[in-house]
């Protein structure tokens, strides 16, 4: 039977500060809870275990105020992440898909998992549907991300349940998600960039209703990433035509590249590449492109200029030795 897993995990971090904290794992879970909904979204059961810490055993102190938890108490009734784990991948079951409030706990689970040496057994890509995102969708522009707590109100789901634990955090998840019209929004799965493709074949595209998004392997560089031509090529996802760009990939800002190409059957598509870090610190890049009307079409030559403004500035003020 196909469930949901609505997940939701608390983690500590290394009270000395970022500089003291164990490489790969900036973060240690000591709570996990979920609760799985069938297909009508209703609750059929639930999972819950506390995690005896073995990296931060002290509590920093943002982490107790927000959760309340105590050092002993998890001496006292943690037990060791590994046994839970496996415990909580069998409760999963077969034919589930993850849900949670943003977009972090997948890849802070997956780290964990790693940093004790348990392999995956989540698919590739893992996709998953983030409650947060599809809140917003649905209840605001898409990109503003709301916090639980907001939402729960919104709703009227408020109980004496308290905030910021894993199960009570699922468990509203849970709620909030049987409430939003799914239909609406089933197709906007998320992506987990914990486990990135390493080849080109593990390389992919996802299809959504208004936009793609392609899924590199990993580079050395970015300007490796950015050469390589699956990474820059312009795909319509309505006919799937390699598209002809009118404008040709420029940097805008220190984040993302853009370009405009036209399909001769849907009309302009704008282009995005984000370059990412990979978790072994490499590069991939994420594109995106969407079919856009000809006035947006129209700021991204706007951008294009006003990019190549900005570099000029900065040529002027540090002069280089030209070629
Ligand atoms: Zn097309």
């Amino acid at each position: 039977m196909k469930t949901f897993i609505v997940m939701d995990l608390e983690w500590n971090q290394s009270s000395a500060g970022k500089e003291a904290a164990v490489e790969h794992l900036p973060f240690e879970i000591f709570e996990i809870g979920a609760v799985k909904l069938n297909e009508k979204m209703e609750k059929v059961s639930e999972f819950h275990r506390l995690i005896r810490p073995c990296v931060y055993r002290r509590i920093h102190y943002i982490i107790s105020e927000v959760t309340h938890v105590t050092a002993a108490e998890l001496a006292r009734n943690g037990r060791p992440f590994a046994e839970v784990i496996r415990e909580f991948i069998d409760w999963c079951g077969d034919d589930y898909t993850f849900c949670t409030w943003g977009g972090m706990d997948l890849t802070e689970l997956q780290r964990n998992m790693a940093y004790h040496g348990i392999k995956s057994p989540f698919p590739q890509p893992l996709l998953f549907y983030d409650v947060q995102k599809l809140y917003s969708l649905l209840y605001s522009d898409g990109k503003t991300r709301e916090s639980l707590d907001h939402a729960v109100g919104f709703f009227s789901l408020r109980s004496d349940a308290p905030f910021h634990r894993a199960l009570e955090d699922a468990d509203y998840t849970g709620k909030i998600l049987a409430r939003l019209d799914f239909e609406r929004i089933a197709d906007y799965v998320s992506v987990d960039y914990y486990r990135t493709p390493r080849t080109r074949a593990e390389e992919f595209t996802l299809e959504f209703p208004s936009y793609s998004k392609f899924v590199s392997r990993a580079f050395a560089s970015r300007d490796e990433a950015l050469s390589d031509r699956r990474v820059t090529e312009m795909i319509c996802y309505k006919c799937h035509r390699t598209l002809r760009k009118k404008i040709r990939w420029f940097s805008y800002g220190q984040r993302y590249h853009l370009c405009l190409a036209n399909c001769p059957e849907h009309g302009p598509v704008k282009g995005k590449i984000r370059i990412k870090k990979t978790e072994r610190g490499e590069v991939f890049a994420v594109r995106t492109e969407k079919l856009i009307g000809n006035e947006e079409a129209e700021q991204i030559s706007g951008k294009k200029d006003e990019a190549k403004r900005r570099n000029a500035e900065r040529n002027k003020k540090q002069p280089r030795r030209t070629e």
